[in-house]
């Protein structure tokens, strides 16, 4: 029987076949050696969240004190552990560890993409930073932690609510405990999160390259088949700290727009 470990590798090179042939705006496949590269660190976020979750769930358990049950369920008091409990930081900081290096490789590849595609070498004095390459890490750092506390936020509330239903519907521990672990092992949350971080992580890379090449403009490259929440601003140009605002009134300097957003920008001098 396959392992674990195979069988990830198995669905990461299946990813990695899927998504190439998703609606990517034509910007992304400009340069096919960045956009491989996307795809392969998107795949490889997929499989690192997912890890983290499948672990997370059985660490999950001891987060609910269920000798307390059916107590309510509340923020700062009750059986789930409360939001400043130092357990949460805990989970951040293993988060961070599993995906810090595959966000910075992904605004690397962004900053890269934008040298093969414009070819316009970068000064570093528009920036505060020493080199591009600081101005990746810190980025990445940024775009990590923004992710991590996300994701925190959201576990918090999934098992409050598996808590909340267990009581509802007056299961036994026993039962109460399944249905958290299932509810926070869930590979599709982990396919959400690792559909829409690289867009994130790659158009900021891109950005940081624009600024330092010294574009002038930037233009919202999307299909407005593909997203409707993106579709007012596609062919949109404005100067590059200006915002775009999208269908749902949200304010963006650049894609992702909405999770699972494919758009892009196309930056000019
Ligand atoms: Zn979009």
């Amino acid at each position: 029987m396959a392992t674990r470990a195979e069988l990830l590798e198995a669905r990461e090179k299946l990813h990695v076949a899927i998504h190439a042939a998703e609606e990517w705006q034509d910007s992304y496949k400009a340069s096919p050696i960045t956009f491989a590269d996307l795809l392969r660190l998107e795949a490889a976020l997929e499989t690192a969240v997912a890890e983290y979750l499948h672990e997370l769930s059985t660490r999950a358990v001891d987060y609910v004190d269920w000798s307390r049950l059916p107590e309510p369920i509340k923020a700062d008091a009750g059986p789930v552990a409360n939001n400043d409990d130092p357990v949460w930081k805990q989970e951040q900081i293993l988060l961070t560890a599993a995906v810090i290096d595959i966000i910075t490789d992904l605004v690397a590849t962004g900053a890269v993409a934008g040298e093969t595609l414009y070819a316009i070498p970068v000064g570093y004095s528009t920036l505060e930073f020493a080199s591009l390459d600081e101005a990746i890490m810190q980025a990445a750092r940024k775009l990590t932690a923004d992710m991590v506390s996300n994701v925190t936020e959201t576990t918090r509330k999934l098992i409050r609510e598996s808590v909340a239903k267990s009581i509802a519907l007056g299961e036994t521990a026993d039962y109460a405990t399944v249905r958290l672990m299932n509810m926070i092992d869930n590979p599709i949350r982990a396919t959400i999160i690792a559909q829409t971080e690289p867009v994130n992580a790659y158009q900021a890379g891109l950005k940081l390259y624009a600024v330092q090449s010294g574009a002038k403009s930037k233009t919202w490259d999307g299909l407005s088949g593909a997203c409707k929440i993106c579709s007012p601003v596609i062919g949109k140009t404005l100067e590059l700290d200006e915002l775009f605002v999208l269908a749902n009134g949200k304010q963006v300097d650049r894609p992702a727009g909405h999770p699972r957003c494919r758009c892009s920008l196309i930056y000019a001098y």
